[in-house]
């Protein structure tokens, strides 16, 4: 009896699991299609200078226009894009999207706004990476210099040896390199060791504790002292409250971003932001 009990959980576990892949399987499927419809979206996201409150950047963060209309976030599909590979091709036209849309807002307003983008770790391994970023700059007439592009720290882990060959190769270019979610990684410092980079952005974890704990008090000091001793720039993410923004100025961080300074909005939202040129400054 015992026995079969067992074999019964073990058929409904599978089952389970069955359901699981399939859903999965499912899911690359729209996304292969989404790519083709031209279903993806980009917002942008103001990163400020907390000095002037300016404008100093935006981060291109993308999003999944399903049939229903619903903008599904990042968090929900880009783990299966990097699954499945989707993610070089998806990667490919966030970038060269994001790059012609600054280019554009850069040669209209004659502002000095940077950009941002996010990249996958499975993207910059993938074949031919850098002469694409390459090749999107020399598209878009985008500077070198405006464009950052974030890597998560764990991009480092995986093949430490490529990855590293890659973003060297990438920086000879001219592009900036930030370590995303700074301090939330197994060796954020290690990293910095073997990587060159031109910024660290805080996780938003410490920014929410800021007040609460006073070791991560402690920890986002000593991040932006050691951005500070670096010459690395550093940018506090996640301020959504007054007091989050006050004690990051006092502890000299230099940018952040956040809801309270702006939300990830689309690309009728930056224009009106920076075309009403009020807000924006030159660097
Ligand atoms: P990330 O690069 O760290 O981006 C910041 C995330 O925090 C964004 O979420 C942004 O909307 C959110 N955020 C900004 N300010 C606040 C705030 O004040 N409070 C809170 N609670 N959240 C805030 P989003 O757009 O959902 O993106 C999530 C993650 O998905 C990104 O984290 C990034 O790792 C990834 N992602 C987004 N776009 C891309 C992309 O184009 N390519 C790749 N490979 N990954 C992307
Ligand atoms: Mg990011
Ligand atoms: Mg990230
Ligand atoms: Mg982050």
């Amino acid at each position: 009896l015992a026995k079969e009990q067992g074999g019964g959980h073990v058929e409904v576990y599978a089952a389970h699991m069955h359901a699981q892949v399939v859903e999965r399987l499912e899911l690359q499927t729209e996304l292969r299609q989404a790519l083709a419809d031209r279903a993806f979206v980009l917002e942008y996201q103001p990163v400020v200078s907390l000095e002037t409150s300016q404008v100093t950047a935006v981060e291109a963060l993308v999003r999944w226009r399903r049939g229903d209309g619903v903008l599904v976030p990042p968090e929900e599909f880009i783990g299966p894009a990097e699954d499945s590979g989707l993610i070089v091709p998806l990667g490919q036209w966030i970038l060269r999207e994001a790059c012609q849309k600054v280019a554009v807002w850069r040669a209209t307003t004659g502002l000095d706004i940077g950009l941002s983008v996010n990249v996958s770790a499975r993207q910059v391994l993938s074949q031919g990476f850098v002469q694409s970023v390459e090749e999107v700059l020399a598209e878009s007439g985008l500077a070198a210099e405006a464009l950052t592009v974030e890597v998560d720290e764990e991009i480092l882990l995986e093949n430490p040896v490529v990855a590293a060959e890659r973003l060297t190769r990438l920086r000879g270019l001219g592009v900036r390199l930030a370590v995303d979610d700074f301090g939330m990684g197994h060796a954020s410092l290690s990293h910095l060791r073997r990587l060159r980079v031109d910024a660290i952005k805080i996780d938003p974890s410490f920014v929410r504790e800021l007040d609460s704990d006073d070791t991560v008090t402690l920890l986002t000091r000593t991040i932006i002292r050691l951005g500070q001793d670096l010459g690395v720039q550093v940018v506090a993410e996640g301020i959504e409250h007054p007091w989050q923004l006050r004690r990051l100025k006092e502890m000299g961080c230099a940018y952040g971003q956040g809801f309270l300074v702006g939300r990830p909005m689309d690309a009728a939202g930056v224009e009106a932001l920076v075309g009403g040129e009020a807000n924006a400054t030159v660097r």
